[in-house]
């Protein structure tokens, strides 16, 4: 990264509540120089990818569904039993990392919650902040898909919790390595099926298709996200009289589908122009005011 891209960052002096704060006389959190080392080689966020995460969509200096992404930061804490996050401090603290951007038209926010150092007391918290990539290509042109197996049934979340499937941990190895598969077949992302046959999410994005007039998800229970821009579009476009809701798909259905979208904080929603090397029609007209849309909503 250059020298002087714009960037901040602010460490969460008590990230939690339920745990001691770092410094007991500090202030709640402080703003550092983004390029200091702030994180110990102890840290099991580090070591183990033990903690979770949200990336928040900044708009105009707003950061966007920011209630939605903190219901679920806090969800995906309880899921790995961390101390839960106290969110005011993390609202304060995201709100400080955006003022900290000299220009936040469009950029993003990254807060993080770690179990911390290996046998110290308090959880680690940060948020991190820069301006958004240009993401106007693939919003326009659209992204080649494969479909690959997670290896984990749809009913993973009630069956293994243990799995952690559904929260967002730092843990998105997996993740990358899968996009690298998509990329060594050709592809530019990837949808995830379940080993039992139901279509489920892209590894950093939610799923959206148009069958027989309505736009669908396959919802929350599936051991995926619950998406806050999938969620955002479902408002949209119930306010303009599409019919909107969850099911239960393969990738029979999926095949069917008269228009896909990857949809995700940040890159908002991407056409899907192949799928498995199969054209797939791109609604251009609707995907561009879906995202126009995204740019401009609001907390
Ligand atoms: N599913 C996964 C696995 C993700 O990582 C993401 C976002 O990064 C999403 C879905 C989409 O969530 P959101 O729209 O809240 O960014």
């Amino acid at each position: 990264m250059p020298d002087h891209h714009p960037e901040s960052l602010v460490v969460l002096n008590r990230p939690s509540a339920q745990a001691p704060a770092h410094e007991p006389n500090a202030a709640a959190f402080r703003l550092v120089d983004p390029r200091t080392p702030v994180l110990s080689a102890l840290d099991q966020g580090a070591t183990r990818g033990d903690g979770v995460f949200e990336t928040i969509s900044v708009g105009h200096g707003r950061p966007q569904s920011l209630e939605h992404h903190l219901r679920r930061f806090e969800r995906s804490a309880a899921a790995l039993e961390l101390p839960a996050p106290d969110l005011d401090a993390y609202r304060a603290a995201i709100g400080a990392a955006i003022a900290a951007l000299p220009d936040a038209a469009s950029a993003w926010a990254k807060a993080v919650l770690t179990r911390g150092v290996e046998g110290g007391e308090s959880p680690t918290g940060w948020v991190y902040a820069t301006l958004a990539p240009d993401h106007t290509a693939v919003r326009r042109d659209g992204v080649r898909v494969v479909l690959l197996d997670r290896g984990l049934r749809h009913d993973v979340e009630r069956t293994s919790p243990w799995l952690l499937a559904g929260a967002k941990t730092l843990s998105y190895a997996v993740n990358r390595a899968a996009q690298r598969e998509a990329a060594r077949r050709g592809a530019d992302d990837v949808v995830f099926v379940s080993s039992d046959g139901f279509v489920l999410e892209g590894p950093t994005s939610s799923v959206l298709y148009r069958l027989d007039g309505g736009i669908w998800t396959p919802g929350t229970g599936l051991g995926i996200l619950d998406g806050t821009t999938q969620s955002a579009l479902f408002a949209f476009l119930a306010a303009r009289g599409v019919e909107t809701g969850y099911r239960l798909a393969g990738p029979d259905e999926l095949a069917r589908a008269d228009a896909i979208w990857l949809v995700s904080s940040v890159r908002h929603a991407a056409p899907v122009r192949e799928l498995d090397g199969r054209p797939v029609p791109v609604d251009a007209a609707l995907t561009a005011e879906m995202n126009e849309y995204l740019a401009e909503l609001a907390e």
